[in-house]
């Protein structure tokens, strides 16, 4: 269950241990409460005036015995208490995949990591506006436009570490999966060789997400049982173009706007036949989405003004889609021609 609650001002105490509610503390301060705290359950000395009556008791179970008898005195008070998971073990680093770019398609897990989060490095692909909602941690954008670094490979490894060896809960936010096509498994090996602990959080990828995205399924019974991710950052070789046209499955490129009219060359070379279908889908789950359907023979001049980021699928489940399409629209015009008619 979630509750949204109106906090602005309203007085809330947090329990727990200054390492195990610090994201809670923040995230309170964060809606508008004022917060009080409390770290021990028999009030330490440092822990300042209590209110006299909350609004909420947000308690982190830091594993100390005692609070129990608390939260039961709060309950027979009828003060709400909101159960708040504590703070992870100290100094990690969780490699999260992102999605697409919207937090409809952010897993569970990647929301708990994002919420246990010290500090937050995040890229351009990743779904960052609504991040100030879903983290009290520090937001810091590594992101990389084409051929524009902002912040090196080496050097955002480094600030992960760092970070990490600090004793902070580190999240290193990504676009899609972290291992597709993402350099996750170097991020992975940097926190190894530094002894940090690490872990990865699967996202869901935009090689079959953004397809999706536009109705297209990267298989299908009977149309196609196979599909193959290719990174399209730099030219295929003349084999790896035979190869794909010999499989006869979907293909799937990310990253591949420059180099489509490499692809497209090579492939007809290879022998795909020109009226392959082709889709270009740009900015899935984003404002501005759009697909470009054409074929093989003539997608380079059909997408002449496409950008990224975009992900391009060839095969015959693109017909599947435009299928899909035309009997939606069909649909929707006999329920219009029926509508009218009713009227009539
Ligand atoms: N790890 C990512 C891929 C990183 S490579 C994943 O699993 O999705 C970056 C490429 O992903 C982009 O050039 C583009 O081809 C694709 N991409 C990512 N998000 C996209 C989106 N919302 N719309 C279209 N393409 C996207």
């Amino acid at each position: 269950m979630q509750l949204n609650i109106d906090l602005n001002g309203r007085e809330v105490l947090v329990t727990g241990s200054e390492k195990s509610a610090r994201q809670a503390v923040r995230r309170y301060q964060a809606a508008g409460a004022i917060v009080y705290r409390l770290s021990v359950p028999d009030g330490g000395p440092n822990d300042g005036p209590l209110p006299e009556r909350p609004f909420l008791v947000a308690a982190v179970d830091d594993g100390e015995p005692g609070w129990d008898a608390l939260l039961q005195r709060c309950r027979e008070a009828g003060i709400p208490v909101s159960v708040e998971p504590p703070a992870g073990p100290e100094g990690h680093v969780t490699l999260v995949g992102g999605g697409p770019g919207t937090v409809d398609l952010l897993t569970v897990g990647a929301v708990n990591a994002l919420r246990d989060a010290d500090v937050v490095f995040y890229d351009r692909l990743a779904p960052c506006s609504e991040l100030t909602r879903l983290t009290s941690g520090e937001l810091v954008d590594v992101g990389k436009t084409p051929g524009h670094h902002k912040v090196g490979q080496r050097d955002i490894e480094k600030l992960m570490v760092e970070a990490a060896l600090t004793g902070k809960n580190v999240v290193r936010l990504k676009g899609g999966d972290p291992y597709v096509f993402g350099r996750g498994g170097e991020e992975v090996a940097a926190c190894v060789a530094a002894n940090v602990p690490v872990r990865v959080v699967s996202g869901v990828t935009s090689a079959i997400s953004v397809p999706a995205a536009a109705g297209i399924p990267v298989t299908h019974r009977e149309v196609s049982h196979m599909f193959t991710v290719v990174s399209g950052h730099a030219p295929l070789t003349e084999k790896e173009h035979k190869h794909l046209a010999g499989l006869g499955g979907t293909i799937v490129i990310l990253m591949g706007i420059g180099t489509l009219p490499q692809l497209a060359a090579g492939l007809r070379r290879a022998g795909m036949q020109a009226d392959m279908p082709m889709a270009v889908v740009e900015r899935g789950y984003r404002p501005g989405q759009r697909t470009t359907i054409a074929d093989l023979g003539s997608i380079v001049t059909a997408a002449t003004d496409c950008s990224n980021p975009a992900v391009l699928v060839i095969g015959e489940v693109v017909r599947v889609a435009e299928a899909n399409r035309n009997h939606a629209e069909a649909a929707a015009d006999l329920d219009r021609l029926a509508a009218s008619l009713l009227e009539a």
